[in-house]
């Protein structure tokens, strides 16, 4: 079997195998142990990539492709005897131009470092998790991440034209281009987008970029009642209005972000919505109205409107933190928190909410509820004593029941953090309850093609 030391020789100072220096590579944001790596590579160019893939392919050495390591279903944990493949070091952007709506950038700048340098020409790039202050370009494709600004501009996939990726054998293709629009055969650029690292390593991506938004302006409303929230944006959805941002809070989250933040919210409510709506400078005020009245209608408990640049700006940093701001409401260190994260159709979101609640107290098990709810995507941040076998036991229940709401209403196991080593028991359900087995025996079939003898990100997904 090669060792690490094999490695270093072969493929010189890019690789790390000092285990201090490889230690934070071992585990990534998900609750997921992990393990040390055999070794660690952080390659600075294309050739050495392709050198890297060629060999390991070569010798039946795993591969972990590695952006910001904020997975949060282990796809990015390194697995047994694998090779961690850090692409920090492809951090460039390569050029910007807004005339043709794209930018060509390296997959390991983080997603906030280039909506800085975007915004600064009146432009951005709208998928937005809320892990963009780390995430990068590749690992966001990767996941196909969504986050806040998905309401109205959709999940990572709306925005990539094209990509450059190094095939397991070391061989690097190039698919789709400069142009936002292309029919020239199958839509390769698509099956990179979501697949977990699990096909290729991308090492340059062509986004579609797009103008910021003339006038923003939010509405927070406070609500006794969880199906409120479902209803109240399945009517706005119903009548025209898309929200810029859309996200629901419960009281766990909300006592959160008031621990950890000192935001103060009224306490009489269980349930927030911060709605963001976003038009030209002369229309906002109109559009604002719009969204407020439907708010209104479903009988808040408070409701405020602003577009106070400072304050939207405190809410939208506090939402994005909500992750950290529930991490530090653990009981002891061995609780971790584990994920759910589910997607419906809005209109059935009062339902959705309502069940996922009835099946949280069914449980036992404690979990703050939030979510991208005009997607209708609902989180659920389980409190998890990974000591505790009932309490594990409980969690591993509550996941399946959150899972079958999703597909009972016609939504999925999985809305924006993939599937990586924590959903595949779901993902299969997912096509076994529908009937659909054949579609998950051809993304076996496909993962095949591409990776013959099984060395990508191996374990994750599915086996
Ligand atoms: C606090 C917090 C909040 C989050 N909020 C959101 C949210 O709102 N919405 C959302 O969608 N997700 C969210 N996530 C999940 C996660 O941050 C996103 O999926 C993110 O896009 C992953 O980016 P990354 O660079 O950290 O990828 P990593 O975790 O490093 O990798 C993710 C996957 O991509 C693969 N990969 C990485 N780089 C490449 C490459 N160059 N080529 C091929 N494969 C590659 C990895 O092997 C792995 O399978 C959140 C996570 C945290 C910790």
């Amino acid at each position: 079997m090669v060792q690490a030391e094999d490695l270093k020789r072969e493929l010189g100072k890019i690789i790390i195998t000092d285990p201090v220096m490889m230690k934070p590579y071992a585990t990534d944001a998900s609750y997921f142990e992990g393990v040390m790596p055999l070794a660690v590579a952080i390659p600075e160019n294309v050739e050495q990539v392709k050198q890297i893939m060629s060999y390991c392919s070569r010798n039946s050495i795993r591969v972990v492709a590695r952006g910001g390591g904020t997975s949060l279903t282990g796809s990015s944990v390194p697995t047994e005897n694998s090779l961690l493949l850090s692409m920090a070091r492809f951090d460039r952007i390569i050029e910007v131009k807004p005339e043709d709506r794209y930018a060509i950038v390296e997959p390991g700048v983080r997603l906030d470092y280039l909506n800085e340098q975007l915004s600064d020409i009146g432009f951005f790039y709208p998928p937005d998790p809320a892990s963009s202050i780390a995430a990068t370009v590749g690992g966001s494709i990767s996941t196909n991440a969504g986050g806040l600004r998905a309401s109205m501009y959709g999940t990572t996939k709306n925005w990539i034209l094209g990509l450059e990726v190094v095939l397991p054998n070391g061989d690097l293709i190039r698919t789709g281009g400069k142009v936002l629009k292309r029919t020239a055969g199958y839509d390769l650029t698509s099956l990179f987008v979501g697949a977990e690292g699990t096909l290729g390593i991308i090492t340059r991506a062509t986004l579609k970029i797009w103008p910021k938004p003339e006038a923003t302006g939010r509405i927070l409303a406070y609500y006794r009642d969880i199906e409120t929230i479902g209803q109240a944006i399945s009517e706005m959805k119903r009548i025209g209005i898309t929200p810029l941002i859309a996200e629901f809070l419960d009281r766990i989250t909300m006592d959160s972000l008031r621990d950890s933040r000192g935001i103060k919210f009224p306490e009489d409510a269980n349930y927030m919505l911060i709605i963001d709506v976003a038009s030209e400078e002369v229309a906002i005020e109109g559009e604002m109205e719009k969204a407020r009245k439907v708010l209104e209608k479903y009988n808040p408990t408070e409701l405020e409107v602003t577009r106070d640049r400072e304050r939207m700006e405190k809410i939208y940093e506090a939402r994005k933190g909500a992750y950290s701001s529930l991490l530090n409401q653990r009981k002891s260190m061995s609780e971790k928190v584990v994920i759910g994260d589910i997607v419906v159709p809005a209109s059935h979101l009062p339902e959705a909410l309502k069940e996922a609640s009835a099946k949280l107290q069914e449980h036992n098990v404690k979990a703050a509820l939030f979510g991208h709810i005009a997607d209708g995507n609902i989180h659920a941040n389980i409190y998890a004593d990974l000591s505790d076998e009932k309490n594990m036991s409980d969690v591993e229940a509550f996941q399946r029941d959150l899972a079958m709401i999703s597909i009972k209403h016609g939504g999925s196991v999985s809305a924006e953090h993939g599937i990586g080593l924590e959903k595949k028991e779901l993902l299969e359900m997912e096509h076994s309850v529908n009937e659909n087995r054949e579609a998950l025996d051809l993304m076996k079939s496909i993962r095949k093609i591409f990776d013959p003898s099984g060395i990508l990100n191996r374990g994750k997904m599915f086996d």
